[in-house]
């Protein structure tokens, strides 16, 4: 990239770089103001910017934009999923999902993964590469901009591992939640992880508002093996423990996702450990059917079988929600647009089958 990438810069960084360019110190907040509030698509836009200014910021600093590769609005629930490209020809995927509370976003972190989850396709071509604050944002910038509408709501459970890309993540959120950008309340935010303890440690020491969504989906360490590979680097209980000191330094109820694969982890045994092993914790239990991908022979349990799963868990006083999928008409799940554009000859690499969801 030629330049250096002014959309991920704070405030204090921009306004170093403002006062070496020899501007007064103002036209930094002129600049955040644009990037970030009026989220313009690059210099040109910003009209109150001496045309000299403007020129010199577009010769030394790169200004990141996506291009709208594909825009799918769904008539069943009006969720719209977007393929914006990036300016490698890279292609991340993006959904937005209108609640009575409001709009959310969810984003990718990352181009691929390296985690390796059993049932998740994203993670197929393993990692391309990390996204940039910038990319981030103009996920949720873009999508505000193309609808009109204000985004309030955030999670972070498109493609990639966020916490594996964990510098840009805090920037990217700290720049989301700022009062002079498009200032989304961190209680709005959502980061969900399959559990590396060291960086839920640092997060926490952030003491952000934000949401921690830690994906479960085994009751046991030795059942956790089996969907996740990551369970072999980090014992569970260790990201238990990450995740406790998660809630004791920010106050915030953590949020466990439990994809329930048929045959796998969906028997009443494991709904009981399930309740045994989350026992005390003040925390919602987060039920997601698996969305199957063609490359695994993983099934979605039977209405019964989750209903049943459900039960043993609020039997047990646990606050459990079970997820259903949006935007079914439209490439269904989450990451099915990037797969069908990579697939049919774009490019190479794979992406994340997460459906759209929503809670019950
Ligand atoms: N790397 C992050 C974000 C991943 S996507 C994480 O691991 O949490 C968000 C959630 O979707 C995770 O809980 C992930 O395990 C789950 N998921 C991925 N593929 C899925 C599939 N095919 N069916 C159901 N859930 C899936």
């Amino acid at each position: 990239m030629p330049g250096k990438d002014i959309k991920s810069m704070t405030f204090e960084e921009l306004s170093a770089e403002v006062a070496a360019l020899g501007e007064k110190a103002f036209r930094a907040g002129q600049l955040y103001q644009w990037m970030h509030r009026k989220l313009a698509r690059g210099f040109h836009e910003m009209t109150n910017l001496p045309k000299t200014f403007r020129q010199t910021l577009s010769t030394q600093y790169e200004y990141t934009s996506h291009i709208l590769v594909d825009r799918r609005i769904s008539k069943l629930d009006g969720t719209e999923k977007y393929l914006f490209g990036l300016h490698d020809g890279n292609v991340v995927e993006s959904v937005l999902m209108r609640y009575h509370f409001g709009n959310s976003v969810c984003i990718s972190s990352q181009v691929g993964c390296r985690m390796g989850c059993r049932f998740c396709a994203s993670t197929i071509g393993g990692l391309n590469r990390n996204l940039t604050p910038a990319e981030m944002l103009d996920q949720v910038y873009s999508i505000q901009r193309i609808t009109g509408e204000r985004v309030s709501h955030l999670v972070v459970m498109g493609t990639g591992e966020p916490l594996d890309n964990y510098d840009s993540l805090l920037r990217f959120l700290k720049l989301l939640s700022d009062e002079n950008g498009l200032n989304l309340s961190q209680r709005n935010i959502t980061v969900s992880t399959c559990g590396l303890p060291e960086r839920i440690h640092s997060l926490a020491d952030e003491q952000l508002q934000i949401t921690l969504a830690l994906s479960l989906h085994a009751p046991s360490q030795e059942k956790r093996k089996l969907l996740m590979p990551v369970a072999y680097k980090y014992d569970l209980r260790d990201v238990l423990d990450a995740c406790r000191y998660y809630f004791d330094r920010t106050g915030r109820r953590i949020t466990f996702e439990y994809s329930l694969v048929g045959g796998i982890n969906d028997a009443p045994e494991d709904a009981a450990q399930l309740a045994k092993l989350l026992k005390g914790w003040n925390c919602h239990i987060n039920l997601i059917p698996v969305n199957p991908i063609k490359e695994r022979d993983y099934v979605q349990s039977d209405q019964r079988t989750i209903l049943a799963f459900r039960s043993i868990l609020e039997k047990n006083g646990m606050n459990v929600t079970v997820r259903r999928e949006m935007g079914r008409d439209i490439a269904g799940a989450c990451g099915q647009l990037r797969k069908g554009y990579i697939d049919s000859g774009n490019r190479s690499g794979e992406s994340c089958p997460f459906p759209g969801s929503v809670l019950e």
